[in-house]
């Protein structure tokens, strides 16, 4: 049986790596132009080549975003990236644009092209459409359920790719104006200021300055803020419905998201593969994917459409029962200890998990802290100081260290 694809999001080079070391069997990536998130760090021409000799190094392989809709005066310098891209080796191009197919076509660019969520297929005829056209991959738009992908597959011969977990926009699969209007930040050209998260007040005429809570109950306001998107607990129907990649969305989102969300993926990916017919969902996955920021979880549109459970009325802020505390940069075998780059900041005493890159969570406790000055300290509050701790086995390098929230 072939396997799916575990498509993993990844915002800079180190977050590539992170990815690859978890799990993922392809990563995604805004290159140095023409992605649709011009808030993630994104990829300089040396990082892409880089990050493209480490994914083929191991066997996996890398999809570049040139999915923005552009207008006339984003099409200057097109020619020039394709060029690099192609030269660079990359897997495939994320596209959207009927415009960019057509440029990419007279250039003769040798990269396979997979359609951007952005063009909203929705139908097999869509898919059909473009399968004609030549493109080598479909992602679907998020607005489908099982029964409906399980159809376009049967009625189709082209690879199918689907969101699996991640942020939902309130629009039709990101074709968004709010951002636009309230800021004049374009979500289709990467700007997207997140203004369906906002708390919104009605306002009369008449009344300026007058504010009306827009209740949709007691607890508030937030009428456009969707839940995450999480399907971890329907890998089976998932994988039956026909599709070849599963894809986590955020590349914005941090290297503690990526670690967690990827490894768990991918246990329960393997766990179907091992003995499809034996397979039982595994609670703890569900807990774990809590333990990253996330705005509360939903099924989306893939059982039923969304209803009123879908939204988060009362808050648009993260939650999450861990935090990040750092990662791994290295271990001293002669006095076992860990080397961590600080993220948030470290006590002695700590109670901690390291989530290594094969999926399991080892407990350890801060006995004490070095710093990079070689003193014991009681605490080390400095981001990006590496300081070592005592740990019982090795760790490697970019593994995951969190801590459970304080209350
Ligand atoms: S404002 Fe919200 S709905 Fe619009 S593109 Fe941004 S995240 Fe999506």
């Amino acid at each position: 049986m072939k396997k799916v694809e575990l498509l993993a999001p990844a915002g800079n080079l180190e977050k590539l790596k992170t990815a690859v070391f978890y799990g993922a069997d392809a990563v995604y990536c805004g290159g140095f132009n023409y992605g649709l998130r011009e808030g993630a760090d994104n990829f300089s021409y040396q990082d892409l080549k880089a990050g493209t000799e480490f994914i083929h190094d191991r066997g996996k392989k890398i999809y570049v975003t040139v999915n923005m809709i552009p207008h006339n005066d984003d099409l200057k310098g097109l020619d020039n990236y394709l060029d690099d891209l192609e030269e660079i080796g990359v897997d495939a191009l994320i596209i959207s644009d009927p415009g960019i197919l057509k440029i990419i076509r007279k250039k003769e660019i040798d990269i396979p092209l997979h359609l951007s969520t952005q063009a909203n297929s929705v139908n097999y005829a869509s898919v059909l459409f473009w399968q004609e056209l030549g493109l080598d991959r479909i992602i679907l738009a998020r607005e489908l359920n099982k029964e409906e992908i399980k159809e376009i597959d049967n009625k189709t011969d082209i690879s199918l790719e689907m969101f699996v977990h991640g942020a939902m926009c309130i629009s039709y699969s990101g074709r968004c104006l709010l951002s636009n209007y309230f800021t004049n930040r374009d979500a289709n050209r990467g700007k997207c200021a997140h203004s369906c998260r906002w708390k919104y007040y009605l306002m009369e005429e008449e009344r300026p300055g007058e504010y009306y809570p827009v209740f949709e109950d007691e607890n508030g306001t937030h009428i456009l803020n969707s839940k995450d998107l999480c399907l971890i607990e329907y890998i089976p129907e998932i994988i039956n419905s026909g599709v070849d990649s599963l894809k986590i969305e955020g590349r914005m989102k941090g290297i503690h998201y990526i670690a967690c969300v990827t490894s768990t993926y991918r246990k329960a990916i393997d766990l179907y593969y091992q003995d499809p017919k034996n397979y039982k969902f595994n609670k703890d996955w569900f807990k774990d994917l809590k333990k990253i920021s996330h705005r509360g979880y939903t099924t989306g549109f893939f059982l039923d459409p969304p209803n009123q459970d879908s939204q988060n009325y009362s808050s648009s802020a993260y939650q999450r029962t861990y935090d990040f505390m750092g990662v791994v940069r290295g271990y001293d075998h002669k006095k076992n200890e860990a080397l961590i780059e600080v993220r948030h900041k470290f006590f002695k005493g700590d109670h901690l998990e390291i989530l290594k890159h094969n999926g399991e969570v080892k407990k350890e406790v801060v006995n004490y802290i070095i710093n990079e000055a070689g003193q014991r300290v009681e605490a080390a509050p400095h981001p990006k100081e590496i300081i070592r701790i005592p740990v019982n086995e090795k760790y490697e390098q970019l593994e995951v260290v969190r801590r459970e929230v304080k209350k």
